[in-house]
């Protein structure tokens, strides 16, 4: 059985030996994550290196911290009702900007202790404000600050994210995740820095994003249901429809989706799920991600290749019963003219596989926009195109030079195909690839069967 879904893990302390990241490719790791907020540029850096030698033919997402603010004051214990002052750099936030050009007002709620704690502004000096305690507590130190009603104004990049992100353009990884994206724009400004041949990820954590989320989807490769922040920043009942709503915009726009944090939380110290957990696993595939994520499950986890496996096992058995709508097309006809046909011939002839023919990988995403009932294998010479596919639901990615003569190049990807044991005797193919040219959207559609 071929699983659609992929799995993402986050490399931490308890995963990022060598030994280890070979381990987690290994149990059905697709992609590697980076938390570049519990790691300097250097160790960035060096465990880019790691990975590649580890683990060659993973992805490797690149997760850039962003303006994620944090408590640096005092710890004190807030009283319901009182009112107190917070100097600006307390709370994280910049102090060379007026407050009042950063975007804070009157009325705007902060929330403390990663939202355990609220109080509201009720005065906005240049470099602090006066806030209302509305659910009070113990303020630690360390912990996150969110202000949902606030639009912050300041440059969303810190120096550190600057040089995390040339980073990971001079090393070429596949993909960058931008946290806390407020709009299109930001997404623009990565993509600037990083180059065109890495995949540009919007966290999707913030109402101001969420509210804007086709927008964002029209300017990204991909977007991330952050359900952590998320769920900070509005109620958490919300977050559920809130990643329904995600998944289906990112697939409707030919985008990826991820849905992230807290998947298989008990992992963390458990050998097995809570139910709940599998049934949230669950969820996320029959809402049409195409990746689902591990964060301290396996950074700080007890045994990250085994909570790996138990993710790859549950996404196996949940996509037995689960066939996606194929929004993409309906919504994008000519687009995916080719692609949706091919996908349709592949159901109606209960084919076992669907083979694209690939350049830059623009034609096999069009495929998996689609969401055919085969598995593709999708034949590219470019290695890092390749490993990007890792990212998509349902491609399986080959690595082969294609020759410039087309029934050439078919008969070698059929040569690729068995030597992966991808298809084998009695077998129905449907190839798709572009005969006007290689590097666009595909437009011919052939059928073969294996004898
Ligand atoms: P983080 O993002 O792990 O970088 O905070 C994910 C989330 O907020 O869910
Ligand atoms: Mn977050």
């Amino acid at each position: 059985m071929m699983r659609r879904t992929k799995v993402i893990a986050t490399v931490g302390p308890a995963c990022s030996t060598s030994d280890q990241i070979t381990a987690l490719a290994n149990a059905g790791a697709d992609v590697l994550r980076i938390n570049c907020s519990h790691q300097s540029t250097q160790q960035i850096s060096e465990l880019i290196d790691r990975i590649r030698s580890a683990a060659p033919s993973v992805a490797i997402l690149v997760d850039i911290q962003g303006p994620k603010h944090r408590y640096i004051g005092s710890e004190q214990m807030l009283h319901s009702g009182a009112l107190i002052t917070f100097a600006l750099s307390d709370i994280g936030l910049s102090t060379t900007t007026d407050a009042r050009e950063q975007g804070i007002e009157v009325g705007h709620r902060v929330l403390l202790n990663d939202g355990r704690l609220e109080v509201v502004i009720e005065k906005v000096g240049r470099d602090s404000i006066e806030v209302r305690v509305v659910q009070g507590g113990e303020l630690k130190t360390g912990k996150g600050v969110n202000m949902p009603d606030t639009e912050v104004t300041d440059d969303l990049l810190t120096a550190k994210d600057r040089s995390d992100i040339a980073v990971a353009r001079a090393k070429s990884v596949e993909a960058v995740a931008l946290s806390f994206v407020q709009k299109p724009q930001d997404i623009e400004q990565v993509r600037e820095l990083v180059g065109a041949n890495v995949m540009v990820v919007a966290k999707i954590e913030r109402p101001q994003a969420l509210e804007r989320i086709s927008e964002i989807c029209a300017v990204s490769d991909g977007v991330m249901a952050a359900r952590g922040d998320l769920g900070v920043e509005l109620p958490f009942e919300v977050v559920p429809a809130a990643q329904h709503k995600i998944a289906r915009t990112a697939l409707t726009q030919g985008v990826i989706s991820i849905c992230a944090t807290e998947m298989l939380e008990s992992m963390t110290t458990s050998t097995r799920p809570t139910r709940a957990e599998v049934a949230d696993v669950t969820g996320a595939v029959r809402d049409g991600f195409d990746a689902v994520m591990l964060s301290g499950e396996t950074a700080v986890g007890i045994d990250p290749p085994h909570a790996v496996e138990v993710m790859a096992r549950i996404c196996e058995a949940a996509e037995k019963e689960v066939v996606l709508p194929n929004l993409f097309a309906d919504t994008n006809p000519l687009r995916a003219g080719v692609t949706a046909s091919a996908s349709a011939l592949a159901k109606r002839m209960t084919a076992d596989v669907l083979l694209s023919l690939t350049f830059t990988g623009h034609s096999a995403l069009l495929l998996a926009a689609c969401r055919p009932t085969a598995p593709i294998v999708a034949i590219t010479p470019n290695e890092v195109v390749a490993r990007q596919m890792r990212l998509v639901w349902g491609l399986y990615p080959i690595t082969a030079e294609r020759n410039s003569d087309l029934n050439q190049a078919i008969s070698d990807a059929l040569t690729e195909a068995r030597k992966y044991r991808f298809i084998g005797p009695g077998n129905t193919v449907v190839i798709c690839a572009s005969r006007s040219n290689p590097r666009s959207n595909a437009d011919t559609i052939w059928l073969h069967t294996e004898r």
